[in-house]
This record gives structure tokens, sequence and C-alpha cells, in this order.
């Protein structure tokens, strides 16, 4: 089944009726279910865009987008907000934990805003932070633990209530190689398990060898695909081949590890 449908999508950024830049230029993108697709490319190819245009922060120009079969452009914005709770998780480049919540409230957070049954919320809880492997900590505040523990309890957070899709940006790009080792193997592990669904735009190969499909674009457009067979290091090798090919700039992240 399709998670994640988008046709034709443009997005043209205009400044007093004038075209100012087409960031977005005809993508069309099928995630199916249970998949893990990273999104690469340069600085400035429209990535970011790309995000804010699924998760309904911004409108595209021309195309159509469907998640879980729904079009969240004819949504109300009550209807909208509560379609991004249920149905997308986010996970951030700086976390974006609330410092003034323990970790577990953090997490349980997106649950709690639903009125969830506390019963529910634990049984939710407990296994992921056993894969996450931050159970001991969810007492802790965010500052008592290191940035690999608060992106895993972001993961968390974004997966509590079972969402369609996962969306993240750049979630290892605060992160040292350690760190960032840990939490994309996090990532896999529970997009194996749950059989959850993420898109994930990064600029770092390292990442992007744990997805199983790479989807690059360039100018707005998209570029090529690859996917990934049984070895990940063969595909961290083909996704810097690509990238060779790709040129532009990527803000100069060291390319030498894996
Ligand atoms: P990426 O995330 O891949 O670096 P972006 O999606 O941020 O790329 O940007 C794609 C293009 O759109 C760039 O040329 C950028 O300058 C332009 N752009 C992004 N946001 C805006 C905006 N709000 N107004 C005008 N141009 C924008
Ligand atoms: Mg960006």
């Amino acid at each position: 089944m399709s998670v994640l449908t988008a046709q034709g999508l443009s997005k043209i950024y205009n400044s007093k009726g004038n075209i100012v830049c087409t960031a977005l230029d005809d993508i069309d993108l099928h995630i199916e279910d249970g998949e893990f697709v990273g999104v690469m490319g340069p600085s400035g190819s429209g990535k970011t865009t790309l995000l804010h245009l699924l998760a309904a922060m911004d409108r595209p120009t021309s195309g159509r987008i469907e998640i879980n079969g729904i079009d969240p452009s004819k949504l109300s914005d009550k209807k909208l907000a509560l379609f991004r709770r249920r149905e997308l998780g986010f996970i951030f480049q700086d976390f974006n934990l609330l410092e003034a919540l323990t970790i577990k409230e953090n997490i349980i957070l997106p649950l709690v805003l639903e009125g969830a049954d506390p019963i529910l919320i634990e049984e939710r809880l407990r296994p992921l932070a056993e894969w996450l492997q931050i159970a001991p900590l969810l007492k802790k505040r965010t500052y008592e633990v290191s940035g690999g523990q608060k992106q895993r309890a972001a993961i968390a957070r974004a997966l509590i209530n079972a969402p369609s899709l996962v969306l993240a940006d750049e979630l290892t790009g605060n992160l040292d190689s350690k760190s960032a080792k840990d939490v994309m193997e996090s990532l896999k592990a529970l997009n194996e398990r749950l059989k959850a669904t993420v898109l994930m735009v990064t600029h770092d190969p390292f990442s992007a060898s744990y997805c199983q499909r790479i989807v690059f674009i360039k100018d707005g457009r998209i570029f090529s695909e690859i996917r990934r067979g049984s070895n990940r290091q063969a595909f961290f090798q083909q996704i810097l081949d690509v990238l060779s090919v790709l040129g532009g700039n990527f803000n100069d992240v060291p390319f030498a590890r894996a």
C-alpha cells in the first residue's frame, strides 16, 4: 500500500508577483508502507521545501499530495492540526525537546495531547524506550542527557502514536559520528520492527546508507534513485558515486566515514 503519493509537485517562491525561485519542479514521489527512504541533494536543491510541502506546513504551487489517502490541502486548519498529530511524526536536527519536561514527558506528549489512556501510554512507551536504549533516562531532564540520547528520545516521540509517516530533517546534523551511528541504527531497527515508514532528508552519506532507497534531487527535479542491496558499505560507496556526479555544494560535510 502506498503511504505517500506526490504527483507533479512544484513550488515557486514569489515576491511582489515576480518569480523569485522555482524550488521544486514536477516532482513525483511514492513511498510504500514500511519503506525507509532518503532524500539527498546539494544545498538549495529543494530538500527542505519538499519536506515542508509533505508536512503540509506550506502549499505546493501545483501538484497533489496524498498521505494515507488524505490530501492535506483539502483539510480545514483544525483538521490539519489533527492530521499532523495523528498521521505524521517529526524528527528535527535540533531535537525540539521541551526543556521544562523530563525525557518521558517529552516522549509521551503527543499521546497526552490526544487524551490517551495512561495504560495505553505506558504500553506504547516501554518497548520504544527499551529498543532505543533510553529506558534508564526517562526521569531525566533534557539537559542531563547527551545529544544522541536526546535524538533517540525525539525518535520515540515521533513514533509513539504510530504515525503513517515519519519525516526527518537532517536528524544526525548535530551529532558526532558515534552518536549518528547509534541514532541511525535505532531508526533502522524501528523501521524493521514496527514497519514504520520513514522519509529522511540528509546531506550525510553515512546516515543515508541506512536507508533502503535514496532519491537524489538537483535544482528541484529528481535526478536519480538508487536502492540498497544487502551491504551497507557498498551502498555508502554507491551514494558517494552519485554525489560526485551530482556536484554542487554540500556544506563541506566530511564524506570519509563509514
Ligand atoms: P535545500 O533544503 O535543499 O538546501 P531549499 O528547499 O531550502 O533547499 O531551497 C530551495 C531553493 O528555494 C533555494 O534556491 C532557496 O534559495 C529557495 N527558497 C527557499 N525558501 C525560500 C523562500 N521562502 N523564498 C524564496 N526562495 C526560497
Ligand atoms: Mg535544507
